[in-house]
């Protein structure tokens, strides 16, 4: 068995440890990519959410480098996610790619239905092997996690632009390559300092945007078009409403582990939105109101095109912005978005940010 899955953000380090260590053979994908993009868009329905389409392109190239299993998160709810893993089965099917799917469905009452589930692929593998490996997976998903919030805070603040990236690049693959808790500790750690040691300007002040949006967008660099990187060079400070940890403990654990969960900001969704629409749409406008409490600058939304959730969240957007005093901007990506475009709009967004920010200033 030669398992792979889909690209969404750096979460290919975590099963790459979770397969590994269950001495599974395992393919990454090759980082999404324009031929991704073209090879998913080409195969999918038009009307297909975009994640739909990359994630099939990433089946195609895995099951090029001699895949033949895929496994993937699958979802609930009034939005599309729940179809996404039986429609692109289909597709490959009838593409004539023998490829298996492993769906791992949220479980709905016990954390046993999840484990039985990754059952297919471990094989008679004892239970205690597995959970050690889904532990140390943990592990992984939270040191990235740890490591890309110190690279928000130092990017808007570097001396010479770019150092932080390639610090972080380096990061990844330290955490990447850790084969233990020890090792994974120990890369955290190097991470940190070698971050720590890069010249930056501490008397910066930079203005603070918080991201909200449908959770593929949000972690998926080469989909949102890197805007947390593009945003740091703009001299701004970002976070992010969930983390890559945050969201395998929700939507897979059931919450059941000590981090921060979207419980949190959903108890901030109403009056705005008092039940759930599918995807993250609570998420998006509770975690705004969390932000504008924080007193960030500004907030941005990226969605992808069609995307039901965050459309509905978009449009009660306007209102938590009135009542908040808090700008807000919205990204939507699809097959046809660019770097150039995208930048030019955040430079928009960051310049009125700037300006609103020097004016509260002066005024005090
Ligand atoms: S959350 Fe949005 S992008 Fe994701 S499956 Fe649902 S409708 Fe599609």
């Amino acid at each position: 068995m030669k398992v792979t899955f889909a690209h969404m953000g750096y979460m290919y380090i975590c099963l790459k440890a979770l397969l590994k260590s269950l001495d599974i053979e395992v393919i990454v994908p090759p980082m999404s990519s324009k031929r991704t993009l073209t090879l998913g868009t080409q195969h999918s329905p038009e009307f297909a959410c975009l994640p739909l389409k990359i994630n099939l392109g990433n089946f195609i190239e895995a099951y090029e480098l001699g895949a033949d299993t895929v496994i993937m998160a699958g979802g609930i709810g009034p939005c599309r996610f729940g179809y996404y893993a039986q429609i692109q089965q289909e597709i490959l099917q009838d593409l004539g790619y023998n490829i298996k799917m492993v769906v791992l469905e949220p479980p709905q009452k016990h954390i046993s239905e999840l484990l039985i589930k990754i059952r297919e692929v471990t094989g008679n593998r004892p239970w205690s092997d597995v959970v050690k490996a889904i532990r140390f997976a943990w592990y992984k998903a939270k040191a990235v996690d740890e490591v890309e919030r110190v690279v928000h805070r130092l990017r808007p603040r570097e001396i010479e632009l770019g150092t932080v990236d390639e610090v972080f690049k380096k990061a990844l693959e330290w955490i990447d390559e850790a084969e233990n808790k020890k090792q994974l500790d120990k890369a955290v750690d190097k991470a940190k300092y070698s971050l720590g040691s890069i010249p930056v300007d501490n008397t910066r002040t930079p203005v603070r945007i918080g991201i909200v949006g449908e959770i593929y967008v949000m972690l998926e660099h080469f989909v949102n078009l890197d805007i947390e990187r593009q945003l740091g060079r703009l001299g701004v400070e970002v976070e992010r409403s969930i983390y890559l940890s945050e969201w395998i403990n929700d939507h897979l654990f059931m919450g059941l582990l000590r981090v921060k969960s979207s419980k949190a900001a959903r108890a901030y969704a109403p009056p705005y939105v008092n039940h759930f629409v599918g995807g993250h749409g609570q998420e998006t406008i509770g975690s705004t109101v969390v932000f504008a409490k924080a007193k960030y600058d500004g907030v941005i939304q990226v969605q992808p095109f069609t995307c039901m959730p965050e459309i509905i969240a978009e449009s009660i957007l306007p209102t938590v912005s009135r009542d908040y005093d808090i700008p807000t901007f919205c990204l939507i990506v699809d097959e046809h978005s660019g770097d150039a475009g995208v930048l030019t709009r955040l430079e928009a967004f960051v310049d009125l940010l700037n300006i609103k920010k020097e004016k509260s200033t002066a005024a005090y």
